[in-house]
């Protein structure tokens, strides 16, 4: 009998590992969470793009430990700040993870821009690295809407309040992300559709290990 292969999840992030451990959960996979190796290097996320954060976890993470990895970046982009926050999503106003300051910052920035010059994106990438630290692939799922001149919803995570989700056709069209339950904003969002497609190419790509 052939063991599984070993996936290491290398976030650190308990909603993320979860969300991938439901995603992976009838794989016929080794799920491996960092906690189970002893952690995973620190990594300077200096990219310019998603995709490169995304990667250079991956392939540190596999290298590392010697395992296939998988690590994500993601973040919003604002068609009026070109782009930004971007990569710098996490500590647009400063500090890593404050929420209430990044919102704040993004509505002052955008202050006395009407709805239809508002637009934005999610993105997220998905790196998949071999265990000798090669890219095995990266996947990019985007999310499109508009910033919000006030927060809307309360399953609020990072920018969802602001985020008013306006691709048409999909029961979440014209809501804020956090006005959707998680299982509803899975189903359009950066995450849902980059995981969807990983899970989609995952088989074949183990397979050709
Ligand atoms: P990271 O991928 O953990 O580095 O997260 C980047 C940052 O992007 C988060 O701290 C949030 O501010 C923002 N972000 C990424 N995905 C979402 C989302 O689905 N909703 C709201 N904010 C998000």
């Amino acid at each position: 009998m052939t063991r599984p292969l070993r996936l290491l999840l290398a976030s650190n992030n308990k909603k993320k590992l979860a969300e991938l451990q439901h995603l992976f959960a009838n794989a016929g996979l080794a799920l491996v969470l960092p906690s189970d190796v002893g952690g995973v290097p620190d990594v300077v996320e200096d990219q310019p793009t998603f995709a490169g954060n995304a990667e250079k976890k991956a392939c540190s993470a596999a290298r590392a430990k010697q395992c296939w990895a998988l690590a994500d970046d993601s973040g919003l982009s604002v068609d009026a700040l070109g782009g930004a926050p971007g990569v710098l999503s996490a500590r647009y106003a400063g500090t890593h993870g404050d929420d209430d300051a990044n919102n704040r910052k993004l509505l002052a920035e955008l202050a006395g821009w009407p709805s239809y010059l508002r637009g934005a994106h999610f993105t997220c990438a998905l790196a998949l690295a071999r265990p000798d630290g090669t890219l095995a692939t990266v996947i990019e799922g985007r999310a499109h809407g508009r910033i919000l001149h006030a927060p809307r919803g309360t399953h609020d995570f990072g920018y969802d309040p602001l985020f008013e989700f306006t691709e048409a056709g999909f029961a979440a069209s014209n809501r804020s992300f956090a006005e959707l339950a998680p299982a509803d904003k899975g189903e359009v969002s950066h995450r849902g559709r980059a995981l969807r497609e990983l899970a989609r190419v995952l088989p074949k790509l183990l397979r050709e290990a």
